[in-house]
């Protein structure tokens, strides 16, 4: 105690008044939201910055590609002191600190709100837009960071967010507000959204399990409702198998119908669903819950580097699946579909035969191979729940429990693999993740409870009678009595196009005898209209012909079996 307070003493006097000043970097956004002014005006300030050593680092992640538009988003950037570009990048800046530098810093510079429609949004969507009503976009292209050799401690950062009086702000750096949002940057902090307005609607529900918060910037009528129930259910499932809540809020933000969807650090932003029958389709049912169970695969469970990224996606992706149709917000039916379709899309995917997962060599991200990482793994999480469940094991949510055991969530290829050695499957290790392999879907889902039926169905007569194989080529005769003729098709026009089109066509049975056999298994049997692109000579001519409907399809389907199915989404 006493040696500590001499030295304490001894350092004392010696230092320079300024490096007491905890380093920090505050950053200040602020949107005025008018015609005239549709900016984001960002100040940086930083203090106690002047420790460490040589340039200090400052760089605006190119995402979203900005820089292919360059000074058009990035504007009026000033700094004190001055900074000077990065050599041979649109995107890095060095600053080098007088040598009497009280370790203040001054940036300012002007982001660019592009408007919601325009071209330049339809190749750069991630980069800030600005609607009516809102305004949206991410802190990683928008908000400078700095760095420096010997930062070991970072700065603190802080944030405030500055909108009209009367706007909401929602972001994944601090929550929902109304006019100002402010506070510090979460931990581990990446890249969030940053999303202003006046929204269409909003909610938020606190509950034992989590904090839950919906709003709505594009579209007309509002869905909050309906998102915000799917949120519950499903967060407080995924928190009951796998015993723990989720680690942070949940913050939904629901933008243009159309958009695609996109997870960031606090935040997910989804397209504003279609409200059909006031539930959301199953398919972005399951984009939304994937992202959500990131919080805990992804979010609680870490693994090492982008090698994994396989587990936390594909495992991500097949325990989102499995827990919506446990939820039965999609049924069973749609969990064996989309683990067909999943097969299907990788028939053809020339790497199943070489990737193995346990292979720390290959790259998931390459985009040949991605599909693996999620399809594909998707599937073996599928065949490893099936596999534990065959031997009396609970299932997969059991070894996610287990992961989640261990010291801070960190898991490593050695991990996983010891977790099945240890629990009975040192041989489904060797077979399925040590070396490539193609699973055995339908056993795997026989096991599950499914059967295979194949169902008969409708099927789609225009009249026509192709000369070869099809589906295009010259028509060497039409039906007189038949819809194709009605609408004006004629012998000797060549079929170039059809739509639209199921995938796999459905099967025809014995007894179809007629030679007018031209796309009866191929389109979609609820459509109004069948599409057919034809060249005539020189022309390019498009009918839409009202199919006459006629049984004899045969469609293969997994239906599940009512005394086996619920065993398995236990
Ligand atoms: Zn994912």
């Amino acid at each position: 105690m006493a040696l500590h307070a001499i030295l304490l003493l001894l350092a004392g006097p010696g230092r320079c008044p300024q490096e007491a000043v905890p380093p920090s970097l505050h950053y200040r956004v602020s949107y005025a939201g008018t015609e005239r002014d549709s900016d984001w005006h960002v100040r940086v300030e930083g203090r106690g910055l002047a420790y460490g050593g040589g340039p200090l680092f400052l760089h605006l992640e190119d995402w979203g590609e900005w820089t292919e538009v360059d000074s058009y988003h990035l504007r009026n950037l000033t700094c004190d002191p001055p900074l000077r570009r990065h050599e041979g990048s649109r995107c890095d800046w060095l600053l080098d600190p007088p040598a009497d530098w009280d370790g203040s810093l001054a940036l300012q510079y002007d982001i660019a709100t592009v408007e919601l429609g325009s071209p330049v949004r339809g190749s750069h969507g991630l980069v800030p837009y600005r609607a009516p009503t809102y305004c949206f976009g991410f802190s990683t292209n928008t908000l400078i960071t700095a760095d420096r050799a010997g930062w070991d401690t970072k700065p603190r950062l802080t944030f405030r967010i500055e909108a009209p009086p009367d706007w909401t702000i929602a972001s994944g750096l601090g929550g929902v507000a109304v006019g100002v949002l402010e506070g510090q940057f979460p931990a581990e902090y990446d890249n969030g959204v940053i999303s202003m307005g006046r929204p269409v609607a909003q909610d938020a529900e606190r509950s034992a399990v989590a904090l839950i918060e919906v709003v709505q910037w594009g579209g007309g009528e509002s869905v909050v409702p309906s998102v915000l129930d799917f949120a519950r259910v499903f967060v407080n499932e995924c928190a009951r198998t796998s015993g723990r809540p989720p680690r942070q809020p949940i913050r939904l933000l629901i933008t243009e119908p159309g958009f695609g969807g996109t997870r960031t650090d606090g935040s997910i932003a989804i397209g504003c669903p279609e409200l059909g029958q006031g539930a959301m389709g199953p398919g972005t049912l399951h984009f939304v819950a994937h992202e959500l169970f990131h919080d805990w695969l992804g979010g609680q469970l870490r693994g090492e580097g982008e090698r994994l990224a396989w587990f936390w996606e594909g495992f991500t992706d097949y325990l989102s699946l499995w827990h919506l149709a446990r939820a039965g917000m999609v049924s069973h039916e749609w969990f064996a579909q989309r683990l067909l379709d999943y097969d299907r899309s990788l028939a053809d995917n020339a790497h199943r035969g070489s990737a193995a997962y346990a292979d720390p060599a290959v790259n998931w991200r390459d985009p040949e191979i991605e599909p693996l990482a999620y399809q594909g793994s998707a599937l073996l999480a599928f065949s490893l729940d099936v596999a534990l469940r065959r031997a009396g094991r609970e299932g997969l949510m059991e070894m996610m429990r287990a992961l989640l055991a261990r010291p801070g969530g960190r898991y490593d290829l050695e991990a996983l693999r010891s977790w099945l050695v240890d629990n009975g499957q040192a041989e489904f290790w060797e077979r399925r993740f040590a070396v490539a392999a193609t699973p055995d879907l339908a056993a795997d889902l026989e096991f599950a409870g499914f059967e295979h039926k194949s169902v008969e169905t409708t099927l789609t007569y225009l009249g026509i009678q192709l000369e070869g194989e099809g589906p295009f080529g010259r028509i060497l005769a039409v039906d007189p009595q038949g819809p194709a003729a009605a609408c004006g098709v004629r012998a000797d026009d060549v079929v170039s196009g059809c739509w639209p089109v199921h995938q796999p066509p459905t099967v025809l049975g014995p007894e179809v005898s007629t030679p007018y056999r031209f796309g009866l298994g191929l389109y979609q049997t609820d459509a109004k209209a069948c599409n057919l692109g034809v060249r005539r000579g020189e022309q390019e001519l498009e009918f839409a012909i009202p199919p006459r409907l006629i049984p004899g399809g045969r469609r293969s389907s997994w239906a599940p079996r009512a005394d086996r199915i619920e065993r398995f989404f236990q």
